[in-house]
Formats: structure tokens, C-alpha cells, sequence
């Protein structure tokens, strides 16, 4: 089966936006099997938007559009359905009903032009919008929704199911599983997962994420077993570059094994600035194991937050080892993580080149440390340095239970 979106929105075409909502249609419509042959963005012009629907219709059996569903003059996208369909819009009595209620809900004066939100071309089947106004609609092989990306993210999974159920897509359920690594470039891991794919049916991807890369299998539910044969295999080869799976995050399962130990955590940062933390605290429940994250920029606060010797920073410099090393000793919890290191874009030397961060870890009185040298610009060198640390913390924990 075979798609095409049709983004709709001047904004996405005078540099006023970056289209986002492509990226996840995408990423929901390939769980279902089904490929996008094109997209195109439009203006919100009626004969431009009329143009590209009936380009679309005659090349793809389902026609996705987002973007002007509002009550505004310029958001037409409903009536170029209709008008390209030959249908009229109507209003149901139930959707206005249910429409003025949300505005009443939301102490919102309900005016004449937002009626236009539930218009829909005759015949058109509606989707629930539980986080704002406009329904998302589908009819004769077009769907609709709003471009606000929440509202999209709230009624597309409930179209796809149903769409799916409609046209019985599904005869076999599709069955995917995501590996995540990190540390390890994607044209290696392609050439050490290659040769477990010889099976007809089964498909891998890599997914360069801002966590790492994601490996994603794919295959139909029948095969369920045969893709966790090849997980297994995966694990076996290439285990100490996996942190997790689906919907696992680095800072999800840092703050997962801290508590499943009974341990507390605390940070000491430099170049990144508070970093760490800061994607710990993204986790919910982290407050039963975060004890403090400090940003100890300047060596005045690593000697007086931290009791990093004065000697030390004066022999070896702020990023060192040494200086590291103190830094972590210098936390009062169970785990410590601190980073030291030049991001950029000046303040490099021969010895000490921009992008060397040193990587200090300590599980209770054991110190861990690691020199890394990251390519990139200062917040890239800064955003690598963070993910570095969570993932070597991860692999420490790892070791640490595999030891008892
Ligand atoms: P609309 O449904 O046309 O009223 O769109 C409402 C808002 O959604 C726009 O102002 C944009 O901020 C946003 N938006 C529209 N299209 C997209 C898109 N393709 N990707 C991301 N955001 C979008
Ligand atoms: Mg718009």
C-alpha cells in the first residue's frame, strides 16, 4: 500500500516553520507496512492544494494531509477536500454539540467562525481531538488533521487503527523491536549484524537518534520468534555497545539501575554544564535517587564545592585525570559522575585539543576514569560528553552484576 502526505502551510514555505509532522507520519505508517511515495508541502492557496490532492489521488492509495483544519480564513483544507471530492460541508449536531462544550470547558466565547471546525465534507468519518478543537477526518482515500503536532500525535494513532481494521491491512501484525547501542558508528554495526539477515521477510534499519543508534527489526507478528533469535545473536556479537530496547533512554536506564541498587547518584560538571543532570531529572521518580548536581565551572568552586587540591589543578589543570578523579571523590552520595573538558571553540593546546573530556565515575569507593576526545561543534562535544557518561555508567553497573 502506498501513501503520499500533503503538508499545508505557507509558514512551511517562507522559512517560518520546519515541518515535523512528516517525520512522525512516517514512523507510524512503516509499523503498519505502509511506504510514502512522496510528500509535498503546499500553500494555504486553494488552487495550489487542489492541484497536489488530485496529483496525489491519481498515484497513491491513501492521501495523508496536516495543516489547516483552524477556524481561521486561511485554513481551507477541508473545503478543498470537498470541493475536489464533490461533496458538500455539513456540520453534525453531535460535534458542534461536543465542540461548544470544549470551548466552554476551556471559558473560551464560542463565535460564529469556529463552527467551521467541525465542518466536514458529507460523509466524512471523524476522529476525537482530546487536546484541542478541529477533529481529524478521513474520506474516499484522504485523511486530515490539524498541525499543531500534538494534536496530530493524539488522533493519527487512532485513524491508522482504524484505517487498518477497514482496509484489513493487518492480516499478520507486524512486529518490530528496537535494539539501541551507542558508541559504535553505523557502518560498523551494519557490518556486524549484516550476516544474521539472510531470512527472506525480515528487514533491519539503523535510526541515527540523539541517544545513539537505533537498530530496528522488522518483521510480521509470525515471525515474532525468529527476530528474537536474531536479537539474541546481536546481543552475543555486539552486547557492550546495546543499553537497552524499544523504549528504553540512557537517563531512563541509569536512574532505573541507581534504584533497582538502592543507591543514590549525584554529578560534578564542567564542560557540560549541568547536562547530566539535567536529563536525569527528564526521568519521573528520579527525586528517590538524585541527591545533587553541581556545575563547578571554575576552579575557585571545584576547590570549594568539591575539596579538589589547589596542587592538583596547578600540576595537572583543571582537565585532567587528577582533576577528575577529585572531583568524584569530592561527591558525598553513592554514585558520582563528573566531567571536565574543553568544548570549544578556543582553549585547545597540542596535548589538550578542543573536544578532550575527561570522564570521571565512582561506584561507591571505586573511580573509574576516561580520557575521550569528541569531534564537533561546542554544544556537540558538550551533548556527547553527557550521553558518554551515562552510557559508561550504565556498562559499569552492567559489569558490577555480572561480578556478583
Ligand atoms: P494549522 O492546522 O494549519 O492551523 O496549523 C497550526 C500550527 O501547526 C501552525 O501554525 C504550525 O505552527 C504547526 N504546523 C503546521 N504544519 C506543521 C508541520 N508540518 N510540522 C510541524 N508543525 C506544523
Ligand atoms: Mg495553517
Amino acid at each position: 500500500m502506498k501513501a503520499a502526505l500533503i503538508l499545508v502551510g505557507t509558514e512551511l514555505l517562507n522559512g517560518g516553520m520546519l515541518d515535523t509532522n512528516s517525520l512522525y507520519i512516517a514512523e507510524e505508517l512503516n509499523k503498519y507496512g505502509i511506504e510514502i511515495e512522496f510528500k509535498i508541502t503546499v500553500r494555504d492557496f486553494m488552487d495550489e492544494i487542489l492541484k497536489t490532492i488530485d496529483y496525489a489521488k491519481k498515484n497513491v492509495d491513501l492521501v495523508i494531509m496536516s495543516g489547516g483544519l483552524g477556524p481561521t480564513i486561511d485554513d481551507i483544507t477541508k473545503e478543498a477536500i470537498g470541493k475536489y471530492l464533490n461533496k458538500p460541508l455539513i456540520v453534525e449536531d453531535n460535534e458542534l454539540a461536543e465542540l461548544k462544550e470544549k470551548f466552554k470547558k476551556a471559558n473560551i466565547n464560542f463565535i460564529k467562525i469556529n463552527v467551521k471546525e467541525v465542518e466536514k465534507p458529507q460523509g466524512a468519518v471523524s476522529f476525537k481531538n482530546d487536546v484541542g478543537m478541529a477533529p481529524a477526518i478521513y474520506i474516499d482515500g484522504i485523511a486530515a488533521f490539524p498541525g499543531v503536532p500534538r494534536e496530530l500525535y493524539n488522533m493519527f494513532p487512532k485513524f491508522i487503527s482504524w484505517y487498518s481494521k477497514e482496509k484489513k491491512l493487518l492480516k499478520d501484525g507486524i512486529y518490530i523491536k528496537d535494539i539501541l547501542t551507542f558508541g559504535m558508528a553505523e557502518s560498523l554495526l551494519d557490518e556486524s549484524i549484516r550476516e544474521f539477515f539472510t531470512e527472506d521477510g525480515i528487514y533491519y534499519e539503523f535510526l541515527v537518534k540523539n541517544y545513539g543508534i537505533l537498530i530496528r527489526l522488522q518483521s510480521t507478528e509470525s515471525n515474532k520468534n525468529k527476530v528474537e533469535k536474531i536479537v539474541e545473536k546481536i546481543y552475543n556479537k555486539i552486547g557492550v555497545y546495546i543499553f537497552g530496547e524499544d523504549e528504553d533512554r540512557l537517563e531512563k536506564k541509569v536512574v532505573q539501575m541507581v534504584t533497582d541498587l538502592g543507591m543514590n547518584i549525584s554529578t560534578a560538571e564542567s564542560c557540560t554544564g549541568g547536562m547530566i543532570a539535567s536529563r536525569l531529572v527528564d526521568v519521573p521518580g528520579v527525586s528517590s535517587v538524585l541527591k545533587e548536581g553541581v556545575v563547578t565551572y571554575s576552579n575557585e568552586a571545584k576547590i570549594k564545592r568539591l575539596g579538589v587540591k589547589k596542587e592538583t589543578l596547578e600540576k595537572y589543570g583543571a582537565v585532567s585525570e587528577e582533576t577528575v578523579r577529585e572531583m568524584v571523590l569530592g561527591l558525598d552520595s553513592d554514585i558520582a559522575i563528573a566531567t571536565t573538558g574543553i568544548a570549544g571553540p578556543d582553549g585547545g593546546t597540542q596535548e589538550k585539543p578542543v573536544g578532550l573530556v575527561y570522564i570521571g565515575i565512582r561506584v561507591k569507593d571505586k573511580v573509574y576514569v576516561e580520557r575521550k576526545i569528541f569531534n564537533g561543534s561546542r554544544n556537540k562535544v558538550r551533548e556527547r560528553a553527557m550521553l558518554q557518561s551515562l552510557f559508561s555508567l550504565i556498562k559499569i553497573l552492567k559489569k558490577g552484576e555480572s561480578n556478583e
